[in-house]
């Protein structure tokens, strides 16, 4: 925009050149006495009152495109600002994000650093399992078999059952009957 107005007023500047070097011709050949026939001498004055019109009107168009040139000028500063405002707003809103991000990262780090051990080593069907009971259990998913009772749900285990959970080898996951929990057993079970 401001390109094409400096275009302009450059073409405006060289008509007025163009049109004022005609006008000192004109005069120099009516000063000089050359110009000796009345009739040439009128047609010539004719011609430079006809020049001046031209020139005024041209410096007219000059000034209107300055005036053009300095509201573009204008408006382009003020685009400008805006868009460096925006710019660092922008700048303000990613540095924002990629403070969370990396604090929900280090989070996230911290709850699988917690995680990690305890989970380290157990098969994935059977952490998918206490996963699943421990969302539908109340957040307990597993309970110690202690003294022959559930403490899960706290009901009592029934000595026919005992007898089916003793037979069972070790790394043989063991569920409570009423609570569904899985049963961890230890020396403190009563089997
Ligand atoms: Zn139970």
């Amino acid at each position: 925009m401001v390109d094409d107005l400096q275009a302009e007023q450059a073409k405006v500047d060289a008509d007025v050149e163009q049109v004022k070097t005609r006008r000192t011709r004109d005069r120099d050949r009516m000063d000089s006495g050359a110009v000796a026939n009345p009739k040439d001498l009128e047609r010539m004055t004719h011609e430079l009152a006809s020049l001046e019109r031209r020139i005024a009107s041209l410096e007219d168009e000059e000034l209107e495109v300055m005036a053009r040139i300095e509201d573009a000028e204008r408006d382009l500063t003020t685009l400008q600002e805006r868009v460096a405002a925006i710019d660092e707003r922008l700048a303000a809103l990613l540095a924002a994000r990629d403070e969370k991000g990396a604090a929900i990262d280090a989070q996230l780090l911290d709850v699988e650093a917690e995680r990690g051990p305890s989970v380290d080593g157990v098969p994935a069907d059977l952490l998918a399992l206490y996963d699943k009971l421990r969302a539908s259990k109340g957040g307990v998913g597993a309970a110690e078999l202690r003294q022959r009772r559930c403490t899960g749900c706290q009901l009592g285990i029934d000595f026919a059952e005992l007898a089916v959970i003793k037979g069972k080898p070790a790394d043989e996951v063991v569920r409570c009957e009423e609570c569904s929990r899985i049963l961890v057993r230890t020396a403190e079970s009563g089997l």
